[in-house]
């Protein structure tokens, strides 16, 4: 997964609840240009967009989405697979996340309501699920589009998950209503175009029970964007995914 120079480690955790925002064309504020992975320039996301998108289909192998699976699709089924190479940080990623769930807890952010249910949005193999997500929920839905990853995750969690697994794009998939307590989005939203992030953001707020909450654990470049060509993501600035998760109508509130 593509950690590059001037990227944390570990992704930063924020936690989003809904607002009434959000329609039209995405404008962010403190957004300038970027890189990608070839060294080139680009002034603007529009200009980045256009290059990435214009070129062909995104679902097809050359396009935007097409390129990202098949990037995974080669990859190694394991822990170190899905972290690019980072298995090490691991154990560290997952206590984190406790802690900050457990923060969400105590300053009344998330309220549980029984039998809880959490989304485990891009799950790899499963890593998150099993390492904590599976240890707070009676069922966990895992939504991952590359096979090999989610049959390896299905048979990871057998016994111990009464959730489903579900082959499908962030892009594609629609939550159903009012269904979940926690949906986890941990280093997979680069894959999502902004269009489809809001998109995805806004089915994601539709998903949520009352006193549910979005988690977005990503990381993020100091400004702008940088495109990784090989993977097709993009690694965005706090300002930028912010800005997307404004458009679609979602607040911090933690952090
Ligand atoms: N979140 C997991 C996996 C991170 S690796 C973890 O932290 O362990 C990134 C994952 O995103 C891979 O499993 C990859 O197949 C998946 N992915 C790539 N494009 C995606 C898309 N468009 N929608 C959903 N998942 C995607």
């Amino acid at each position: 997964f593509c950690l590059l120079q001037n990227q944390q480690v570990l992704g930063e955790s924020i936690c989003f609840s809904s607002n009434n925002m959000g329609k039209g064309k995405i404008f962010i504020d403190g957004v300038e240009g970027g890189t990608d992975s070839m060294g080139n320039t680009y002034y603007s996301r529009d200009e980045m967009w256009k290059n990435e998108l214009d070129r062909a289909d995104p679902t097809s192998e050359k396009g935007w989405y097409g390129k990202g699976i098949k990037y995974w699709e080669d990859v190694p089924a394991s822990v170190d697979g899905v972290l690019g190479g980072f298995g090490h940080v691991t154990d560290v990623d997952l206590e984190e996340s406790e802690l900050f769930y457990q923060t969400l807890l105590r300053e009344g952010h998330l309220k549980l309501t029984e039998p809880g249910r959490a989304a485990d949005c891009g799950a790899g193999i499963g890593r998150i699920s099993k390492g904590f997500l599976c240890n707070h929920f009676k069922a966990v839905d895992l939504v991952e589009p590359v096979a090999h990853f989610l049959q390896t995750a299905e048979k990871e969690l057998s016994g111990f998950n009464d959730g489903n697994y579900i082959q499908i794009g962030l892009q594609d998939w629609v939550p159903q209503q009012g269904l979940y307590d926690v949906i986890w989005i941990q280093w997979v939203i680069g894959h999502l175009t902004d269009e489809d992030f809001v998109a995805f953001m806004m089915r994601c707020k539709r998903g949520l029970k009352e006193d549910g909450v979005i988690v977005l654990k990503e990381n993020a470049c100091t400004e702008g964007f940088i495109v990784d060509k090989e993977d097709s993501s993009v690694t965005r600035s706090a300002v930028y995914l912010e800005g997307l998760c404004k458009a679609a109508g979602l607040s911090v509130v933690a952090q």
